[in-house]
C-alpha cells in the first residue's frame, strides 16, 4: 500500500518538477548559466535594449542635490580617452593598458565589476577571462546580448596579482564610473560582488546582506549580486544569483523563462 503523503511533500514535489522543467537547477545546465531554454516560438537573437521615452522611472527617488555633481565629460569616448592617460593612482604604473568598459551607450542595464584581471589587462576589455565567460552566460540566460548591455568596473586598471582594490584607488577612479553611469543613464545597475556594491552604495554591509534586493544609486535601481568569479568557486550560489537576475529582468520588463515568448510589445 502506498503511504499517504502530506500536502507539504506534494507541494515540494511539484516545485521540484517545475524547476526541473525550467531547467534552472539541473546540474547539467547550471554550471554555465545556459541561455534560457528554447521556446516554442523562435526568439529573436537579442532583446533589443532601447530606452523607453517618457517620465522618470517609478523607483527614482529625489536625489540629494549635494550628490549630483555634474558629469565633466560629454561622451563615453571622452571618458575612455581620459582613462587611457590617467595617472591618478599608482595602478597606472603596473597596468599593461586601461580597461574603461564597453557596451551599448544606451544600455538599459549596466553591470559593474571590481577591476580588470590578467586577461582584461592584456586585452583592454572587461570580463573576457573565465569570470567573463560566466558573465556572458548570465547575460544570455537573461535573454540579452553582451553588446546590448554595458559592462564596466570600479577600477579601470588591474591591481597587481588581482588583489582587492584599495580605498584610495577606488576614490581616485570612481569618478569615471560615475561619469559612465551619468551618460548611459541605465534603467538598472547590477553590481557584481562586494567591491562594486560597496563602492556604489557607499556602505560596507556584507554582500550576503546586500544581495537580492534593490537599492538606489542616485535614483537608479541597483541590484547587488554575486561576482561571477565567486560563482565559479561556489556554484551552489548560482541559484541565488539567478533569482537576483530574474528580479532585474522583471524590473526591465524582460520576459521571465516561465512566461510566454516575447511579444511585439516587450520586444521594442
Ligand atoms: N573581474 C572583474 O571584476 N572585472 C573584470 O573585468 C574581470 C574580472
Ligand atoms: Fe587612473 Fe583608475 Fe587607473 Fe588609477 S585605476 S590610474 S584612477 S584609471
Amino acid at each position: 500500500m502506498t503511504a499517504l503523503r502530506g500536502p507539504q511533500s506534494e507541494i515540494a514535489d511539484i516545485a521540484r518538477q517545475a524547476r526541473e522543467l525550467l531547467g534552472l537547477v539541473r546540474e547539467s545546465r547550471w554550471p554555465g548559466f545556459e541561455p534560457a531554454a528554447p521556446r516554442s516560438a523562435p526568439r529573436p537573437p537579442e532583446v533589443p535594449v532601447r530606452k523607453t521615452a517618457g517620465p522618470t522611472r517609478p523607483t527614482a527617488a529625489p536625489t540629494p542635490a549635494l550628490r549630483e555633481e555634474p558629469c565633466p565629460w560629454s561622451s563615453l569616448e571622452e571618458i575612455t580617452l581620459a582613462v587611457s592617460t590617467c595617472t591618478k593612482c599608482p595602478l597606472h604604473a603596473t597596468r599593461t593598458q586601461t580597461v574603461p568598459g564597453e557596451g551599448s551607450a544606451t544600455a538599459r542595464l549596466l553591470f559593474v565589476g571590481e577591476a580588470p584581471g590578467a586577461e582584461e589587462d592584456r586585452l583592454g576589455r572587461p570580463f573576457v577571462g573565465a569570470a567573463g565567460q560566466l558573465l556572458d552566460k548570465m547575460i544570455g540566460a537573461m535573454g540579452l546580448a553582451r553588446d546590448r548591455v554595458f559592462i564596466a568596473n570600479v577600477l579601470k586598471c588591474r591591481p597587481p596579482g588581482n588583489r582587492d582594490p584599495l580605498e584610495h584607488e577606488v576614490a581616485a577612479c570612481i569618478p569615471y564610473l560615475r561619469g559612465q553611469i551619468a551618460l548611459i543613464k541605465p534603467e538598472v545597475i547590477c553590481s557584481l560582488g562586494r567591491h562594486a556594491s560597496h563602492a556604489l552604495l557607499e556602505r560596507k554591509d556584507s554582500l550576503g546582506k546586500l544581495r537580492g534586493r534593490f537599492f538606489e544609486y542616485r535614483g537608479t535601481p541597483l541590484m547587488p549580486t554575486f561576482h561571477p568569479s565567486y560563482l565559479l568557486r561556489t556554484p551552489a550560489d548560482k541559484n541565488s544569483a539567478w533569482k537576483d537576475l530574474q528580479q532585474v529582468m522583471k524590473r526591465l520588463g524582460l520576459p521571465l523563462p516561465e512566461q510566454h515568448p516575447p511579444t511585439e510589445e516587450n520586444n521594442r
